[in-house]
């Protein structure tokens, strides 16, 4: 017991290592990735990325639709009436029907007209009174600073307009105007002038906005859904229903917005994505990455147990190893001491009793078989692992080689108090195998039948044709091998390791080189089993050659 518990122990620390080793980085790996995203979920990271990447969207976007309003602007402003032809205001409209009112102011005076076409709305004809009734008296309170503001523009930016929100009431809605104030072509510091353009809603929700919103989106391709689509809008700060959008918009509320700093102040971007959110982006990353993360762990976990049983099956070879030549070192000691003690006696020639003598030469023929028979295990056992074991199949009588291996232990195994059965069939067909290794395996399954059978001495060899094979059975009554056990025994230096099952010295070669010889013949060797009851082994070896040879008209 106490060797058995040495053993187990000797192996731990050395899989404590592999653990540490492997095991525990491994873990912190993963361990490290789930903190990881689990910290991305709580802090909402991935949101905040978007939030600000739109953040910038927007900017830029604010950029290039402020700098379009100035091009129309600017080009409107070049084709204004000079300071002095107030009456050629209304042709001016004719031809920029997207401008609702214009006015020229010069000091005491001011010309306004409204787009003609539509003085037939009587909101619109209300709006042009009010712009003519309120634009005088505001341009002659504010005309030095406005003038002056324009002159600072000029020479700051290049630009010779400024723009600047203005809301009237329509039915029961306030509405968004662009006002663009500008000095028309003769204003003069002696005769100041200006002049001012107004943008109405209508253009700027169903011309100016549209076009200028396409133009500030990147292409997008809707039939590519790995990206998402950004759909932008804009809206007025007294309302949440865009003013106007981009084509694919599709209802909503923007995720980002931003106001309007300079030249639509009063107006407010927006930004969402078409047919998702970017909640629903943040969490399908977050659920991927777990989902690759498990998958990865499920990965490592595979692989680990695959390394950890290698490295137990290495660790258990070895152990079987040191096991073999200890136990290899003490079946060549006990033979050669027995063999030195009786020749050494012989020697001296001390012994008179003739039937003593003959009973140590016998002794010490004994020995040498059993040293020579566990030197051949050895040896073939050898020969196998590198490759270099042959055979010499020959068509053979196998009952005859069976017979003839068992008649020369005969005597000394019913000598060991063994009740000895042979079973052998008449009429068996002839078998191409290699005698000495088919005699081999025979003798070392007989000579485990004999070690591990205490105290029922029962040794049983029967040889019968089955299903076109031929089967060679060694049965005893001895200690038995429990079911767990039983599909290991055939491997290389395994033992039966319970020290409560048996003390018998052994090499663990025998029963792996039997199965290593037979299926070398095509055939196969089983175990039947039972602790305590004992145990049938039975060696199968095909017939088929010899039959292929009988049907070719070889005679039987
Ligand atoms: P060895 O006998 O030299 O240990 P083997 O390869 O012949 O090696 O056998 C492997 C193990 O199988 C033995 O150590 C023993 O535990 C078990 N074994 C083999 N034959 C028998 C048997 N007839 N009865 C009980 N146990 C057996």
């Amino acid at each position: 017991m106490a060797k058995f518990q040495v053993r187990r122990w000797s192996e731990r620390p050395r899989m404590l290592v592999f653990m540490l080793g492997v095991m525990l980085p491994a873990a912190a790996l993963i361990a490290v990735g789930v903190w990881h995203l689990r910290t991305i979920q709580r802090e909402k990271s991935i949101e905040a990325v978007f939030q600000r990447e739109y953040q910038q969207v927007l900017a830029i976007a604010e950029k290039r639709i402020d700098a379009r309003a100035y091009e129309i602007a600017e080009e409107a402003s070049a084709k204004f009436p000079d300071a002095s032809q107030g009456d050629q205001l209304e042709a001016f409209l004719k031809s920029h029907p997207d401008i609702a009112h214009a006015f020229l102011w010069r000091k005491g005076h001011v010309e306004n007209q409204s787009q003609h076409d539509r003085m037939g709305d009587p909101e619109f004809v209300e709006e042009s009174k009010k712009f003519s009734s309120m634009i005088g008296p505001w341009f002659d309170l504010d005309s030095e600073e406005l003038i002056g503001k324009i002159k600072k523009i000029e020479t700051t930016e290049g630009r010779h307009v400024f723009i600047t929100s203005n809301w009237v009431t329509r039915g029961d809605k306030m509405q968004y105007q662009s006002l663009v104030v500008f000095k028309p072509r003769g204003s003069t510091a002696e005769h100041p002038a200006l002049a001012g353009l107004i943008y109405d809603t209508d253009y700027l929700s169903n011309k100016f906005f549209p076009q200028a919103l396409e133009e500030v989106l990147p292409d997008q391709n809707k039939n590519d859904t790995s990206h998402p689509i950004p759909e932008i809008m804009v809206r007025s700060s007294k309302e949440h229903t865009p003013l106007a959008a981009s084509r694919c918009w599709d209802g909503g509320a923007p995720e980002v917005e931003r106001g309007f700093d300079t030249v639509f102040p009063g107006l407010i971007l927006g930004i969402k994505l078409h047919g998702t959110t970017i909640a629903n982006i943040s969490n399908h990353f977050v659920r991927t990455a777990f989902l690759i993360l498990g998958a990865l762990s499920l990965l490592m976990g595979g692989g680990m147990l695959l390394a950890y049983r290698n490295v137990a099956r290495e660790l258990a070879l070895a152990k079987l190893k040191s096991d073999f030549v200890s136990n290899v070192s003490h079946e060549l000691r006990t033979p050669l001491a027995l063999i030195r003690l009786y020749a050494e006696t012989l020697e001296l020639g001390r012994i008179a009793n003739p039937g003593k003598r003959q009973e140590y030469y016998e002794i010490i023929r004994k020995e040498s078989e059993r040293l020579s028979s566990l030197i051949n295990n050895i040896l073939d056992f050898s020969r196998i692992e590198s490759g270099k074991k042959e055979y010499d199949f020959r068509q053979t009588d196998v009952a005859d080689l069976v017979r003839g291996t068992l008649e020369s232990y005969r005597f000394e195994i019913e000598q060991n108090g063994f009740q000895f059965e042979q079973k052998i069939d008449n009429d068996l067909p002839q078998v191409s195998l290699d005698r000495e290794a088919i005699a081999r395996s025979l003798l070392n399954l007989v000579n485990n039948a004999v070690k591990y059978s205490a105290t029922e001495k029962y040794l049983g060899v029967n040889l019968y044709r089955h299903n076109g094979d031929v089967n060679l059975e060694v049965v005893d009554h001895g200690i038995g091998i429990p079911a767990k056990e039983q599909p290991k025994i055939f491997e290389k230096f395994y033992r039966v390791g319970d020290p409560m099952m048996h003390n018998t010295k052994g090499s663990g070669l025998g029963l792996s080189l039997v199965r290593h010889i037979v299926q070398a013949h095509g055939g196969e060797v089983a175990v039947e089993s039972e602790p305590g009851r004992g145990s049938k082994f039975t060696i199968t070896l095909p017939v088929q050659t010899s039959e292929v040879q009988q049907a070719k008209g070889v005679p039987a």
